[in-house]
């Protein structure tokens, strides 16, 4: 019998936890081939999902670890947690509020036991249920991304995804403090076959997204997998350089041949502004970088567990 470890990620999902733990017994309670493992992470929740998850602690049908952080730490964190937590043959990440229905996962594991040149098995949003503007801004990350950056991310690819011990053990083998697992999955490599799937409408609650918290997230993904932005400077400055040349010779040209005055004033304050603005933006770029290295130095723990709980199964 092989054993599935769900990593489940749980912040205030007090009315998903339930419904997740209910599909995922359903789905696996008869089985003869799979047992599964449930590792729930309570990310800091201020609602009730501590408690919620502490009930289901109790069940006797399927082993149950329930982590708990000291306070939010964030998915990429979470993810990090659970990965040391798995003992399963099979390890899935699969989020708690239901838009990844636990008996999908079934078909992940079938082509893992299938196709034994397949490392991980990805699902992918088929269709977005997001709005049309959402998806435009997602799908011009991805490009973005995959120009600047040495990885390659497939659009809509989620963090819905199964995978043997030895994707398990390279995840782990990253240990950065800024952790961006799209990124990660794709630098470790692997054989990966992907999946269409249409997510779910919530269960219950708010997704934990904001346009800002994107805004953070897609660069998070830039800065660790690239450094592209920093060569930037370098070619702004030979092209400003190379125009500013052109501009002399004008200026000379008109006023030896043509014997015109040059505008002085305008010419010099649009100059300043234009020049203030490119070398701000490049000192802002290197900022990011001197910020990341002086996270990974501060070498902290990537999550901080308060408390833990684990049935005898
Ligand atoms: N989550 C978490 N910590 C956070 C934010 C989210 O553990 O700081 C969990 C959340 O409880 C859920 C999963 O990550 O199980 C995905 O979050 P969400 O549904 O908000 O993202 P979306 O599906 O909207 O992309
Ligand atoms: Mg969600």
């Amino acid at each position: 019998m092989k054993k599935i470890s769900m990593i489940v990620p749980c912040y205030n999902e007090e009315g998903n936890v339930k419904l997740f733990f209910e599909d995922a017994i359903k789905t696996y309670k008869n089985n003869k081939k799979y047992e599964i493992e449930l590792i729930f992470i309570d990310d800091g929740s201020y609602d009730n999902t501590l408690n919620e998850l502490r009930e289901i602690a109790k069940t006797k049908e399927c082993k149950v670890k329930v982590l708990s952080f000291s306070r939010n730490f964030g998915k990429e964190s979470v993810i990090y947690a659970g990965l040391k937590s798995a003992t399963g043959d099979y390890t899935v990440l699969i989020d708690a509020d239901m838009q990844q229905p636990p008996h999908l996962t079934l078909k992940m594991a079938e082509i893992l036991d299938a196709k034994k040149e397949v490392d991980c098995v990805c699902y992918y949003q088929a269709k977005r249920i997001e709005s049309k503007l959402m998806s435009k801004i997602k799908g011009s990350f991805y490009k973005t991304m995959n120009k600047l950056s040495d990885v390659e991310l497939k659009q809509g690819a989620s963090d819905f995804r199964m995978f043997r011990i030895n994707v398990k053990e390279a995840l782990l083998s990253l240990e950065e403090r800024c952790r961006f697992t799209k990124g990660i999955f794709s630098w470790v490599g692997f054989n990966t076959t992907y999946l269409p799937y249409t997510p779910e409408k919530r269960a219950h609650g708010f997704s934990k997204w904001n346009p800002y918290k994107l805004f953070k997230y897609g660069m998070e993904g830039i800065i660790s997998f690239s450094t592209k932005p920093l060569k930037l400077a370098t070619f702004l400055g030979l092209f400003l350089s190379i125009l500013s040349g052109i501009y002399l010779l004008i200026v000379l040209i008109q006023k030896i041949f043509i014997g015109r005055g040059i505008p002085g004033y305008p010419t010099i304050a649009n100059l300043i502004i234009l020049l203030g603005g490119i070398q701000l933006f490049c000192l802002g770029i290197i900022g990011e970088y001197i910020a990341k290295i002086y996270m990974e130095t501060k070498d902290r723990p990537i999550y901080i567990i308060k408390e833990e709980i684990s049935n005898d199964k």
